[in-house]
Order: structure tokens, then sequence, then C-alpha cells
């Protein structure tokens, strides 16, 4: 089990472009280990978030793992082939900001997603909602964007303790 150390927000490395995995063998192996425990950790410890991107425990890889009811497993590669013209807006944060703020931000109601998965087999996925806002949050890592970079209005920030208590509903993107 291997817990990895958050990149945080300031860190260069949170701003840099990923790379695409080639070799799944011997690029894929390492990250897949480290972006589940460390997300399972942090989801104990925070009492919350719901997926990680590799370049957040400093593997600067196009990987995301997401863990929810709804949805488990590995993205690599992956791309937003279709973002629908409606959003809506969610309170967003994030284990790179250590969760102590939250920004509410529009995200497109519905995307389709080309990836595959851990052992290359390819997906083609819709997703809506609480899944389509937080695979726009976690791909958007593999581009060097953080959820904050999306405020149309810098009023919208809170911190945890003000989210908590006036504004927590289930989910948020990170
Ligand atoms: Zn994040």
């Amino acid at each position: 089990m291997v817990i990895r150390d958050t990149v945080l927000l300031g860190d260069p490395r949170l701003r840099e472009i990923a790379d695409p995995i080639y070799d799944y063998e011997k690029e894929l192996r390492p990250v897949l280990e480290d972006l589940k425990d460390t997300l399972t950790e942090h989801q104990r410890l925070y009492k919350m978030g719901r997926g990680l991107a590799a370049p957040q425990i400093g593997h600067n890889k196009r990987v995301v793992y997401v863990q929810t009811e709804a949805f488990t497993g590995y993205l690599v590669n992956p791309s937003i082939v279709y973002k629908s013209p409606e959003t809506f807006d969610v309170w967003d944060s994030c284990f790179s900001m250590n969760a102590e703020f939250f920004v509410k931000i529009p995200r497109h109601r519905r995307i389709k997603i080309k990836y595959t998965d851990q052992f290359s087999e390819f997906h083609n996925d819709t997703f809506t909602d609480d899944l389509s806002e937080l695979m726009q949050h976690e791909i958007d890592h593999l581009d060097g964007i953080v959820c904050s970079d999306h405020l149309t209005n810098m009023q919208n920030i809170a911190m945890r303790a003000e989210w908590e208590k006036r504004y927590r509903v289930k989910g948020v993107g990170m």
C-alpha cells in the first residue's frame, strides 16, 4: 500500500500537460496502485472525494481513477468528445486544495468520453450530472487545469466550514 503525497495548488507540476500512456505494462502499472491506495486513504481521512488524477500524486500521466457507488474504475488517455451545451452550477473543491475551500462553477450537464481501461480495452461512455462534473474535474487535471480556473464570479468562493454549514449537498467535484 503506497499513499502518495498530494501535489498542492501552487506547485507548478499541477499545471503541466500530462503525457499519454503508450506502454500499458511499463508506464501504467505503478500509477494504478498509487491512485487507488491514495484515493481510498483520502476518502477515509476527508470523508469526501470521488476521484483522483495521476498528476495530483506526482505521476505526469493521463490516468484518472474514480471510486463512487455509480462508477469505479480507471480512465486511461481519456478524451471528452462531446459536451452538452446545457451547463449547471456545482460547488467544487480538490484534494490539491486540501479541500480547504470550495468554488461554485459551471460544468457541462452531459459529456461523452473516449478512454481505455487499465487493460487497454476501449470505452465510449456518456456521463451525466454528478459523474459528468466529476469526470470534467479529473480530466481537467490532465491538462493542468484546476476547478478554481472555472470561476466566473470571484465571489463564489467559500471556506470549507462555511460551505459545510450552508451549501453542502451530495457530491462535489473532487
Ligand atoms: Zn482535483
